[in-house]
Order: C-alpha cells, then structure tokens, then sequence
C-alpha cells in the first residue's frame, strides 16, 4: 500500500510503501479510490491549534505523531474482511465514518462516536485515507451512497455530515428567519446547500472573496456579504429584515464570531465549526439579555451522515464544486488550499495515473 505520510509537521508529505495490514476479527480492510482534503488538514499539518493570546493546542497531544497518514473523507472498495465480519462482502462501496470512538461508552453505545472522550478517528489519532488502503475497527462504520458520485460521497464523511449536523442544532428558526453561513469553503458550501435541503429559504452567504461568494450565489443562497465591510454587522442584520435567526461559523476566528453573534437576533443561534483559531470577546450580559445561543459543533454522528447521504441520494443535496486530482499531488492540493485558491473541494484520486 502506498501512503502520503507526514514526517515533519509543515514540510511536504512523503510518499511511503508499505505491506497493507491484514484484517483481523471485526477489522474490514478497504482500497481507497477517493479521499477528500479538509481544511482541518492544514491544521494537523502545522501540528496545532491556535487557542488564542500565544496559546495553542499540539496535535501529538491527542495521538498524532509523525509519521502519520491523514485523510478523513474516505470512500473505497472493500477488498478484505476479518473472520467475524457480518453484513458487508468483499467488492462493495462504501463511505467510510472516520469520528470513531472507544466503542464501549455510553456515548459510543448510543453511536454519539463523534463526542467520545476516546476518539480513534480515522485520519487524526488512526491512520487515514491519503493512502491506498484503510483499515476499518468494524464494518458499523462503512455506509452505502449507492448512486451517489464517489467523489461528492466521500465528502459526505466531513463536510457532509458537518454541515448537517451544525444545521440541525439550529432549533428555534421561525420561517421568516435568515441564516448566515460565515465561511463559504469546503464546509461553507456544504452547509448552504444542507440548509436549502432541509427547507431553510433565506441563506445569506459570507466570506471574504468574491468568487466564493459568488459559488454560494449559484449554490442556493439568496444573499452574500462581504464580511471585511467595517459596517459587516450592521449589514448583516439589514440583509436579514431584523430576524437573523442563527448563524453557522466555518471560520471560527474573532472576526467572525462578532459578526455571528452580534448580528443574532434576539433568541438566534450561533453555531462554531471552524477552527482558524483565536479567543472569544463578548459581553456577558448580552447573551442573557438578547436570549442568545452558543453552541460548538464537532462533526457529526453516524446517524447524521446516513441521514445527509439519503438526502444526497434522493437528490436533494446539492453536489458542491469539486475537482477530483490525482493523490500523487497532495502537496501542491494542500498548498492550493492553504493559499485559499480552491473553490469548494479537492478530492483525492487513487485510481489515476498520477496516484
Ligand atoms: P476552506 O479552506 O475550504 O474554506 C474556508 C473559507 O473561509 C474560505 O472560503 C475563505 O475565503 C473563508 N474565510 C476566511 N476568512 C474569512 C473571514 N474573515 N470571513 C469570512 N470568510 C472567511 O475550509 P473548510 O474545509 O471549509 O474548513 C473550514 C474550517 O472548519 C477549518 O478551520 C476546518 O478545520 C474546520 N472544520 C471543523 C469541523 C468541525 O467539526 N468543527 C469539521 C470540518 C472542518
């Protein structure tokens, strides 16, 4: 098997061969043919998080010492299963769920892997999907996208289920309500078009470049805004008529967090999914007073990615901009991204010549 590792965190991924594991009891062993690149790549690349005023979280605190493969969008073929596999056969598609846990507690029991204090995710503390071949705990975690493109299914295992499962902590929207998505990559368009699946009519799209904000436009969102106006607050709410209801984070910076909360009305909801980094400043008393919310969201569970892959499979799901490469070049794809010149996402081939 061949696999894009990182040895140094920050410099180029080095493609190493190894023999591909062998799968034993529940283990299920699949060929990857699509691997999707997220921006929380980039982070795992540098070997941090940014948690504000200097401080910053290390990766290779949570298990992710070099060298080690990355990748948590996978799709693939099953090309092997350990000898008490049940439910799943040698040849078939499936997306891989990458937010494991310990299998054993109470949150893992009620597949709420995704907030397990244990996590063995695939791609941050397991090896992941930058490779040719992934080996899965058990086959609970692999999910059928049947007459989905294999590309836009693999990214279903993050953006997908990210989006979704951010959307659906928007509880108290009314139906004149409108919702900012402050953000527009990968995760951004993912989550304008969830929004517009589950009946959300007035999306208004932000970011800070045009041509993002114009993909957001053709994607579903009724309105955009240019977060770097020095009046973006203000804007935001007279965009929404006064009834921002909630508003989705991808960015996850000071910046974005004003805009979002400040612009709330009262009772709205501020969801936090990116993870640029930094520190939260707000005035205590305005969340009581203006009865607001704040709420983080960590990628999703397993029943919210076979609920966002139906959605996807009924064609109710836009499929996001996508350019699927050859996984040979992986540096220059993270490059791409880093230098925020890719529009949507970028997917992994390992089919191609190049891979
Ligand atoms: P991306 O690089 O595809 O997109 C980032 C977008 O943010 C770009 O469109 C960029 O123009 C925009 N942006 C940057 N600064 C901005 C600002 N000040 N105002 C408005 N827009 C701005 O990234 P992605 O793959 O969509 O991921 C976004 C973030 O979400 C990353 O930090 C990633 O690690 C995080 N993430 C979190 C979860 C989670 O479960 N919490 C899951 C997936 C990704």
């Amino acid at each position: 098997m061949i696999s894009w590792q990182i040895v140094e965190h920050g410099q180029p991924l080095q493609k190493k061969i190894f023999d591909s594991p062998e799968p034993q009891g529940t283990e299920v062993l699949v060929r990857i043919t699509r691997s999707g690149v997220c921006h929380s790549d980039l982070h795992i690349w540098d070997g941090y998080f940014d948690l504000g005023a200097g401080k910053r979280f290390y990766v290779k605190d949570r298990g992710c010492v070099p060298p080690f493969t990355m990748g948590h969008e996978p799709f693939g073929v099953i090309e092997k299963i350990g000898s008490r596999v049940k439910g799943v056969k040698v040849g078939q598609k499936k997306i891989v769920f990458p937010w494991i846990g310990c299998g054993k507690c109470p949150m893992c029991r009620n597949e709420l892997d995704n907030l397990c204090t244990s996590m063995r995710t695939i791609g941050v503390v397991r090896p992941g999907a930058y490779s040719t071949h992934l080996l899965v705990p058990h086959p609970k975690y692999l999910v059928d996208a049947s007459g989905v493109d294999e590309s836009f299914a693999a990214t279903l295992a993050c953006s997908g289920v990210t989006a979704y499962s951010a959307a659906r902590k928007l509880t108290t929207l009314q139906p004149q309500d409108s919702v900012a998505v402050i953000g527009c990559g990968g995760v951004g368009l993912a989550t304008v078009a969830v929004l517009r699946a589950i009946g959300v009519r007035n999306v208004i799209a932000c970011d800070v470049d045009e041509g993002k904000l114009a993909a957001a436009r053709q994607f579903g969102a009724k309105l955009t805004l240019d977060t770097r106006a020095p009046d973006a607050v203000q804007k935001l709410q007279s965009l929404a008529k006064g009834s921002l209801g909630g508003a989705i984070d991808l960015v996850g910076m000071p910046a974005t967090a004003a805009l979002g909360l400040g612009a709330l009305r009262k009772g709205g909801r501020y969801v936090l999914v990116g993870l640029f980094g930094g520190e939260l400043q707000h005035p205590l008393p305005s969340f009581a007073l203006r009865a607001i919310g704040i709420v983080g969201s960590y990628v999703g569970n397993l029943r919210e990615l076979r609920e966002v892959v139906a959605l996807a499979k009924k064609k109710k799901l836009k499929k996001m901009p996508l350019a699927t490469r050859p996984a040979g070049e992986i540096n220059s794809i993270l490059e791409d991204l880093k230098a925020a010149k890719v529009l949507g996402r970028v997917v992994l081939d390992f089919e191609s010549a190049g891979a």
